[in-house]
């Protein structure tokens, strides 16, 4: 059966056609800037790429018109060759457990969570829709982003601060990237035969955030209440006292909007180096010598490094360390950085191995305590895997 795996934002939508379940990637793109001046959109097909400049005013649009391309370039001769879409979901709260069949009803129940996930939720809902209304016989399958996570315990979830926090407003630790955990997990699990892995995912991206798993159930992350929390990121700040906010706008004036979105968007990598957000960058900086982008990558490896000791202590002993997404699939400079400051653990790196990117591999020596694996990340397929399940079961 041929499938979508949809991701849409607020002025984004993002698509991969998928043939399942051989897992073929038949065609896919991206369309930008949509309810802006100058929306386009890019396929990919049979080794061509297609850009053509559209006006889109909205997510409906888009849909309609990606259909249209993908019925004109060839790509599918009908409609009714589209079994189903998978939607990206960033926020279910607590109550999304796993992946669902989207229904008028379910989307209602989503919105409930809009609030604690105001850029992402209204966004993904809207895809949602306009998906419904191009392809009304299709199933529709929402993915959260959070549903991974929904095993922590109180004790993991909870932040020590008053209880009515949680109870009246719905703060805790949800966690984010649950797909792509949840993928590397499923992947490093068959690979090694065995399902009571106890494994420390680190999903280092331009967003990052590790996950403490035992026998295929999250015990912590390091996201929390929002994307903001856990590791230093590309521009995001991780964990950092939250009194810095009042002082900041003592002293600066700024609001607290203005101070959060500095440490979302213009901290981290980029907020250190005062360069650039993107690794490869601050590498190239690194070499040259520039003290900002050496002391940027010694703190990005130093966190992660806490984090998987952090781990390791609350797995009782990790038996696997995977590394993945765009640094940890591709850099072998920060793998480096990392694995050396978890020495202490006995966990080694072998350089030789470690001299590649982009693959499934084992990165540390024979005689490591914790083998090491970078395993690449496929958030597109897990999301088409759970809608391939969800159509079978409501066949
Ligand atoms: P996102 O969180 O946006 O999905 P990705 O997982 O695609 O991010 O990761 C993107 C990041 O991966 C880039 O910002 C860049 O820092 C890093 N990256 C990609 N390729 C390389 C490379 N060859 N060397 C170092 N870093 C890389």
């Amino acid at each position: 059966m041929n499938l979508l795996s949809v991701n849409a934002g607020s002025s984004s939508l993002k698509f991969t056609l998928i043939e399942m379940p051989a897992q073929n990637v038949i065609a896919s793109g991206l369309f930008e800037k949509i309810g802006l001046a100058g929306s386009f959109y890019t396929i990919k097909y049979n080794g061509e790429k297609y850009t053509r400049e559209v006006e889109m005013v909205d997510h409906s649009v888009a849909v309609k018109v990606l259909m249209e391309e993908l019925i004109n370039l060839n790509i599918i001769s009908s409609l009714s060759e589209i079994e189903g879409v998978g939607h990206r979901i960033v926020h279910g709260g607590q109550e999304f457990t796993s992946s669902v069949i989207l229904t008028e009803d379910v989307l209602n129940r989503i919105a409930k969570y809009n609030d604690l996930a105001p850029l992402h939720n209204p966004a993904n809902i809207m895809g949602v829709k306009a998906f419904m209304k191009a392809l009304p016989n299709s199933i529709q399958v929402g993915v959260f982003d959070t549903s991974f996570h929904t095993s922590m315990a109180e004790t993991e979830y909870l932040y020590p601060v008053p209880y009515e926090w949680y109870e009246k407003y719905q703060v805790r630790k949800y966690g984010f990237h649950g797909t792509s955990h949840r993928f590397i997990n499923k992947t490093i699990s068959e690979y090694l035969k065995r399902d009571d892995l106890k494994v420390i995912s680190c999903h280092i991206g331009n967003g990052g955030s590790l996950a403490a798993i035992n026998s295929g159930k999250v015990v912590d992350t390091s996201m929390g209440f929002t994307p903001l929390a856990g590791i230093m990121m590309g521009t995001r700040s991780g964990d950092v006292d939250a009194s810095i906010l009042e002082y900041m706008n003592k002293k600066t004036g700024k609001s607290l909007e203005e101070l959060t979105n500095e440490l979302n968007k213009k901290s981290g990598l980029l907020g250190v180096s005062g360069i650039s957000s993107d690794s490869r960058d601050i590498e190239t900086a690194a070499a040259e010598g520039n003290e900002r982008a050496i002391l940027a990558q010694e703190i990005y490896a130093q966190k992660i490094a806490n984090y998987i000791a952090m781990y390791n202590n609350i797995l009782g002993g990790a038996d696997v360390i995977c590394l993945t997404a765009g640094v940890g699939e591709n850099s072998k400079i920060m793998r480096k950085m990392i694995i050396e400051r978890v020495s202490s653990l006995g966990i080694k790196l072998d350089e030789t191995k470690n001299d590649f990117r982009g693959e499934f591999r084992l990165i540390s020596t024979e005689d490591s305590k914790i083998p090491v694996y970078v395993v690449p990340t496929n958030e597109e397929l897990m999301i088409a895997m759970d809608t391939m399940d969800l159509a079978s079961q409501s066949e």
